[in-house]
């Protein structure tokens, strides 16, 4: 027989009717919940605090979509005990049962998907169909961490006569788990998941901005039939109860997708000896991206603009793996810049809750004064070729006009910093050499792209272009789990990739037992 092969969850085709009908039923029994509160979940039990880390409509300043329990740094701490103590009988369970357990993870936020999807629109402020991929990812990654496990619990033996060896994999321990808003359930599922399925125990710490889709997915684990304790749900702010986690010393793991600095901190503080510690911490970081599309003199330009505008303004540019410069060659330079322009001039700019709209607000008003502040900056090193307008909106939520800025020296902060916004900055190159040059000339090596027609160019952008995610002719957003496993090195990670087939074992400490026979 054969094995049954992974596939991707399908997305839900929203020109259907019944699917506009499903997800517009769906908004009106989100919109009925706005304001719910959340409690911290850990050892099955439900734990308020009387402080709260509330999410807000990014569209709609002011519009509360919930409140959650803000852990303090007890709590965070037994939290970590409680996670301890439950480890040892998880480990103890055959993988093949933790594997079943994340299919019928994934079974439930199938049936949930429009649910979860309008949670989205509202909390993070995702379009439709983005928040629709977002609740498809996770799935995925349930089946792909489940069948990943599956693989590796397969015997690995390498006896001689006179000597058995066998080479088999255990967890780890306790798993912390920091995930960002941007993948509200996606990002939180894949490390969560590969952390279970692996017979970790996990503390989840969803982001600030996004505790209820979070909860929900706590809630999948739990209807799922998780074992109290083997997942908790830890709310709060990350400055307070973060490090606590880091710095736990029967804390074995940390798996974080988030920004370059906290990145840095979380290795920093993972490596410091805690009082009682007992083993070496793993830190798994996704970080950041400064990621560039290559447009080649003889690039199809129609699909070249699409692409370019597809990677750049998505979800209004906040995904790690957005494209952020755009490097053409000079005999196609001003062609290609003002098919942009235009191009970009044409997107439809609104709250998410509408289909309409192709994208939306930023995260929240943090996140737009200092998205609009490095705008600011760059206005004084670069020419600003094109801005849109959202002064209509301004008033209601965390609006940022997408931007493009041309000329840009490869050395302009805007060219160097990641701005995680709907901010691009167009560079031009004398010839390919000088685009590579350019292309590779960040502390980022996370997705890039390339526009060509020409065999020879493409065979050497692939070779010479340094990144994780390499597309060609396509956008470089948008990775599948197995298809296209995703992650970056250089400052963008410690190189693993999510949804590739080495993941999982950063969740496992190999062992290897040799009996003289
Ligand atoms: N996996 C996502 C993509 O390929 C990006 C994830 C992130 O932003 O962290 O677009």
């Amino acid at each position: 027989g054969t094995t049954p092969r992974f596939r991707n969850e399908p997305l839900t085709d929203f020109t259907r009717p019944e699917n506009r009908t499903a997800m517009r039923s769906a908004l009106d029994a989100a919109r009925r919940r706005l304001g719910e509160t959340l409690p911290i979940v850990i050892g099955g039990r439900r734990i308020e605090t009387g402080r709260w880390v509330d999410s807000v409509n990014p569209a709609w300043r002011g519009e509360i979509v919930a409140r959650g329990a803000a852990a303090t740094a007890e709590i965070a701490t037994s939290a970590i005990d409680i996670a301890r103590d439950a480890f040892p009988a998880w480990r103890d369970t055959p993988a093949g049962q933790r594997a079943d357990l994340l299919r019928k993870v994934a079974l439930i936020l199938r049936r949930d998907k429009f649910a979860l999807a309008a949670l989205e629109v509202f909390e993070t402020g995702k379009q439709w169909r983005e928040a629709d991929a977002d609740i498809a990812e996770a799935i995925d990654f349930c089946h792909f961490c489940a069948d990943e496990m599956q693989r590796l619990t397969r015997p690995h033996r390498r006896d001689i006569p006179g000597e058995d060896n066998e080479y088999f994999y255990e967890p780890r321990g306790v798993a912390v788990v920091i995930a960002p808003w941007n993948f509200p359930l996606a990002i939180l599922c894949g490390m969560t998941a590969a952390a279970l399925v692996a017979g970790n125990t996990v503390i989840m710490k969803p982001a600030e901005q996004s505790p209820a889709v979070s909860a929900r997915l706590m809630d999948a684990f739990e209807e799922a039939g998780v074992p109290k304790g083997v997942v908790n749900y830890l709310p709060g702010i990350g400055e307070e109860v973060g490090p606590v986690l880091v710095k736990h010393p029967d804390t074995s793991l940390i798996a974080f997708t988030g920004s370059r600095a906290v990145g840095m901190l979380i290795a920093r503080q993972a490596a410091e000896l805690a009082e009682g510690q007992e083993q070496i911490k793993r830190v798994i970081a996704e970080l950041g991206g400064k990621n560039a599309v290559i447009v080649d003199d003889d690039a199809d330009l129609d699909e070249a603009v699409h692409g370019v505008v597809a990677s750049a303004f998505g979800y209004s540019g906040q995904k790690c793996s957005a494209c952020s410069r755009v490097i053409v060659l000079d005999s196609v330079y001003e062609t290609f810049l003002s098919r942009l322009v235009e191009s970009t001039r044409s997107l439809e700019i609104g709250p998410a809750e509408n289909p309409g709209y192709y994208l939306g607000p930023v995260i929240d008003d943090e996140a737009q004064r200092r998205i609009l502040a490095m705008i600011d900056r760059a206005r004084r090193q670069s020419r600003l070729a094109y801005q849109a307008d959202v002064s209509a909106l301004a008033s209601e939520g965390s609006y940022v006009p997408p931007t493009i800025f041309a000329d840009v020296s490869p050395s302009a902060s805007i060219a160097q910093e990641e701005v995680f916004g709907p901010v691009l900055a167009v560079i031009r190159a004398a010839d390919l050499t000088d685009a590579l040059r350019i292309a590779n000339g960040t502390k980022y090596a996370l997705t890039g792209g390339l526009f060509s027609r020409s065999p020879a160019n493409i065979d050497r952008v692939r070779r010479e272009f340094r990144v994780g995610n390499l597309y060609i002719n396509r956008k470089i957003t948008g990775a599948l789990v197995d298809r296209q496993p995703f992650g970056g090195f250089k400052l963008s990670g410690v190189g693993s990739k999510a949804g590739g087939p080495d993941y999982l074992q950063q969740f496992l400490i190999p062992r290897v037992i040799t009996e003289n026979t």
